[in-house]
Order: C-alpha cells, then structure tokens, then sequence
C-alpha cells in the first residue's frame, strides 16, 4: 500500500528471458525524490543497467511509466512515458506519447512497466486488469502498426485497448524506430521502437477499469479542473494550438529566418507555404485528443486531389514539416502527408527519418555519393518519390536504406570522405527543426541536452519567440534560460504533463497547487524545480557512466563556423564555447562539465559521486 494519492502503488516486472512475470511496490522515498515519470524510470535505469551495456541486446531494460497526474482529471496529463538506454544515443532514451495508453495502464493497477530480457519468438503482452500474461506474436510480426493495432484488439474482443506497438522499422532494429499508440501516437525519438523490436516485443496491450484515488475530495478536484480550464480559456497559445497545432509556429520560424532548409543549408524555404498550417487546414477531416485533454490540438487530414489523393493521416507537426519537408527542400502537401503516413506505419521517427535523408542529399549534393551508392536513385533535393522510396528503404534496411537506418553519425562514418560534417546530430540524435544560429538558447539546449539534441528537453523556443524581453539572437542569459527550462521539462516529464502545459499559462505555483492536490505530498514550486535539476544532475552522471563528457557537448561545425546565408537571421552563428562557460557555471558544474560532488550532495544525489571519481582516475 502506497501512502499516497495519484499512484497505484506497483510496478509490474516482466521478464521475457524466463517468462516471469511479478508486481513490486513503488518505492515512497523515489516519489520524494522523483515523483514518477521521466525520473523514476531514469533512476531505475542508473541503478539497474550495467554501464557499457548493448542497447539491443537483452541487458538493456525497458521501463513504461506514468505519472501522479495521469488518469486523474487535471487535463493535459495523460501521456506515457518509455524509457531505455537508446541505440541512437548510448544515452537515456525516454519519449513521451499521448493518447490513452498511460490513463489505462493506471487503471489496470500499475505505475508502470519494466521489461528485461528477450523473447524467443516474437511476442506481445497484454495486461488485463492487473493481470499480465505473455502471448504469442509471430502472426503480427511483418505487420505494419495500424494493421498490428487493428489485429490485437479483434483478438482481445475489445475495442477500449489500448496498444503500443512497433512496425517494420523496430522489428529490423531501424536505430531511430519508434513505438506507435492509437495509430498516431507516436512515442518517437531515440529507437525505442528498436529496443522493443530487439527484444523481439511487438506490443504492449492494457486494458482496466480501476480507479485512481487521490488525497482531496471530489468537489476541490472540480474546483481545481474549473481554475485549470480558466487559465487555458484565457490563453492565447491554446487557441493557436485548437486551430493548427504545432503547425502553427511554422511559418513564424521560417519568416524569421531559421527553418532548417536542405540540410541546414539555409534558413528560409521558399515552399514552406504548400507545408505550412494553412495548407493542412483546408484539408482537415476529424479533430482528436488526448485522454480528457480539451484542446483537441491534433486532426486527421485527407488529400482530396493530386498524385496522392486519398491519403489519410494525422497532420504534421511542426518538427515532421521541417525535417519531411524543408529540411529535404519538399515542398508538396500530397507528399509530405504521404511521407508522414508512412512514418507513423512502419514506426518510423520522422525528425530522424527526414534529417538522414536530408544529410544523404547533401551527401549527393556534394558528390560524396552517387548512384551507384544509392541502388540507383537520384537524390535531388525535394522529390516526393524518391523520399518516399527512401523511408521504405530505411524501414525495411534494403540496399541504401541500410546505411541510413543506423542514423546519421554512424552513416556518416561508413559513407567517409569527410562527410561527417554535413551529419546535422548530436550525441547520434537527429537535431530538430530550429536553426540554433537564430535562437542560440535551443542550440545550447541542443548541446548539452541529457537526451542528445532534443528540443522537448528544454525548448527556449516558446521564449525566445513569444516573450519581448528576451532576444533570441544573444547570447547573454542563455546559460540561466537553458538551465532553467531544462530542470522545469524534467518536472513536467515526471509528473507527467504535456510538454505544451507550460505554454498553456500552467504556472509553477500551479503547478504545485495541483501536485499537492493529487498526491497529499507538499509539494512547493522551489520543490518542484529542486526535483528537476536532481533528475538533469542523475541524467548527465549516467552520460559520464558511459564514458561521455564535456567534451561531447558539441554542435555540428557548421553552426560555429558558417553564417545563415539569408532572411532575417543573415550572418548568425553560434559562439558555442561562451554559450557552455555561462551554463556550467549556473549548473554549477566544473569546466569540463561534471556536476560537483558538493552539487550532487546537495541534490541528494551523493550516492553517485563514485562514478565521477571512477571517470576521474580513468581519463
Ligand atoms: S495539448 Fe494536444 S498533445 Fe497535449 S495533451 Fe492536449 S491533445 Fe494531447
């Protein structure tokens, strides 16, 4: 029994080696110290994986975790998070999905998931009711995710499942494969798709219908949902996202001058208005949301005319329209939509997915590789066709496309001949669709995020773009601004919220306000971002685990030594070495970039300081 309101109180551990399946408790004193989510399942990572372990092989460990928050009526809570030790990255690798599935897995009686070990054949689980069996999956292996969705629940007789699963992409270990929820869900980056695939796991099924208690009485409950849907009614930004979704920062970010074009070429896309909000708009079929979520920021779009008529698929987000679209310099709707359908089929990431291909034009571009590389195909910038060859290509890892799955880093360093510069990643993960020259607090969030260049891990965007006192092209104040709005996402990815709430007027005493309301625990804002920063600190010590540093803390060379060519941020670069002084000196953290011992004492964290003194004697 957990003393608590908001949890279940168990974790279930399924073991696909031996087939052992067993509940543990959640453990009180990791909600005091990580309230759930990202930082519980990143400290079960750092205690449970031997360091230097192979992300695809059976060692590495797969944890799906929820919130306080989720299942209960505070809305904007409900995603589920997945965590691994990436194969992308060699960092942690947690991706977060909307949808239904995390709400779900609550009711059915659990926190969370951890899965360990390989299946010998092909498998799914399905967890009914707090009881978890494991069940045969070899007639859903080579199916795609929205044929595997469809499968499971006729199988299970039950259409309120809820599934997460992998495509063709995870099955063959694509290292950016991701895992899909509800058909359009995606749970994204770093090849969590791939783990699953390796450990020979097509799915995950959840279905239950218990209830989760928590520490107020109805009535306040309400009253907290009627202040919450107050502050979002009076919002600006939720009204954007009503209409257009992520989309809507799109052209904004292009007329600024830092939409990544071809590669990181260039910043404005002269296309961008056949890919933009309002060429989805027209096209919208049906909106949908997340579990209890009133937004309703996502839609469902058919191409009514053109070469790719008929297709349906949910509607690009900003990073898919960037990195399917500028980012590869196409700019026709039909394709895009198509290109994004079948991402989210074979469970494909599209960030990575677009910048690999876009990295293999620049390739092609420059002469590196040629035809006789690429199985034939010409790799011109903005061809629909081939692009949509290529995503298959990757997903089923045939010919060229077996390069590309491995993710840019390590295609770069098989195609060789100094094309490792045109590799737009750090730390191996795909750099979104932001130009860090003209908003240099993403590009220091690029370089020293603990997931590899993520923009969710601390997206300095929604202030460098919407708040007046803060100029995105300077670089004073960026250290502080960074460091504080990575530790604030690591909050929000362990309570769980949307990654959007912030945006939504969701301020930190509310926060809080609604943490104590659930939980029963005194949950303070200083606490709050306390929680955070400890959950960054026990994220970057497991990076130096893995024998990363400092040093590591890079951004492509192109950023540092060319200029935006045009728009309204010609001339930019990025002066990366101030950038990281100011922020290690705000984290507290020495030159080169480890956390002090006197930090981690601080942060609680003291248990850890072995690891710096075991990199310390090492290098
Ligand atoms: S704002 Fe959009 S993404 Fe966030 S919870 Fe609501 S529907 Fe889901």
């Amino acid at each position: 029994m957990i003393n608590f309101g908001g949890y279940m109180g168990k974790l279930l551990r399924v073991n696909l080696t031996t087939r052992n399946v067993k509940e543990e408790n959640l453990n009180e004193e990791w909600i005091k110290q990580y309230l759930g989510g990202r930082g519980i399942a990143s400290k079960i990572l750092i205690d449970e994986l031997e360091p230097g372990i192979d992300p695809l092989g059976p060692k590495n460990k797969l944890i799906f975790i929820t919130g306080p928050l989720t299942g209960t009526v505070i809305p904007t809570t409900s995603k589920i998070g997945i965590s691994t030790k990436s194969p992308l990255t060699n960092h942690i690798g947690c991706g977060f999905g909307g949808g239904y599935f995390g709400p779900q897995l609550k009711f059915s009686g659990y926190d969370g998931i951890i899965i360990e070990g390989k299946a010998e054949k092909p498998v799914y689980i399905w967890i009914n009711e707090g009881k978890a069996e494991i069940k045969e999956a070899a007639h859903l292996w080579g199916k795609d995710t929205q044929e595997t969705e469809d499968l499971i629940k006729k199988e299970l007789k039950d259409k309120n499942v809820e599934i997460v699963c992998i495509g063709q992409a995870g099955e063959n270990k694509v290292r950016f494969a991701a895992a899909i929820h509800g058909k359009h869900f995606i749970i994204g980056r770093r090849g969590i798709g791939a783990v699953m695939g390796s450990k020979n796991l097509k799915a995950v099924a959840v279905r239950g219908t218990k209830s989760v208690s928590v520490a107020i009485n109805t009535e306040k409950i309400w009253k907290l949902y009627d202040e919450i849907l107050k502050i979002m009614n009076k919002n600006p930004v939720v009204a954007g996202f009503k209409l257009h979704g992520t989309a809507a920062s799109v052209a904004l970010v292009n007329e600024l001058g830092f939409m990544p074009t071809k590669n990181f070429q260039e910043g404005v896309f002269d296309g961008m208005d056949k890919v933009d909000e309002q060429a989805y708009f027209n096209l919208s079929i049906k909106p949908f949301s997340c579990w209890g979520c009133p937004v309703y920021c996502r839609r469902i779009l058919e191409m009514k005319d053109g070469s790719y008529a008929g297709t349906i698929t949910a509607r690009p987000e900003h990073q898919t329209t960037f990195a399917l679209g500028s980012c590869v310099g196409l700019s026709d709707t039909g394709a895009v939509l198509k290109a994004n359908l079948l991402c989210d089929e074979y469970g494909l990431d599209t960030i990575s997915t677009g910048v690999v291909i876009a990295f293999s034009m620049e390739c092609y571009q420059r002469g590196l590789i040629k035809e006789s590389d690429t199985g034939g195909l010409s790799l011109k910038w903005g061809d629909g066709e081939v692009i949509n060859q290529l995503i298959k290509m990757i997903a089923f890892r045939e010919g060229f496309g077996d390069i590309l799955a491995e993710g840019s880093k390590r295609a770069a360093a098989k195609i060789g001949k100094g094309s490792e510069k045109y590799a737009m990643q750090v730390k191996g993960l795909e750099i979104p669709g932001y130009d860090p020259r003209g908003a240099k607090g993403i590009g220091l969030n690029y370089a020293t995020a603990t997931r590899g260049a993520d923009h969710n891990d601390g997206w300095t965007i929604a202030e460098e773009l919407y708040n007046d006192k803060v100029d995105r092209l300077t670089l004073e104040g960026k250290g502080k601004l960074t460091k504080e709005i990575q530790d604030k996402a690591k909050t929000i990815d362990s309570a769980i919220f949307c990654m959007f709430a912030l945006d939504f007027g969701y301020t930190p005493e509310f926060i809080s306000k609604s943490l104590t309301a659930i939980t029963g625990i005194r949950i303070t804002p200083e606490k709050i971002f306390e929680i955070g920063e400890r959950i960054s600190n026990l994220e970057r010590i497991f990076a130096l685990r893995e024998g990363f540093s400092g040093k590591d803390d890079i951004l492509p060379e192109r950023f540092i030594k060319e200029e935006l060519p045009f728009g309204s941020s010609k001339g930019e670069k990025v002066d990366l070495k101030r950038l990281l002084g100011d922020y290690y000196k705000v984290r507290d953290w020495d030159k080169n970039g480890y956390p002090t011992k006197e930090k981690l004492k601080r942060l609680k964290l003291g248990e850890y300081i072995k690891y710096i003194d075991k990199w310390m004697n090492d290098n």
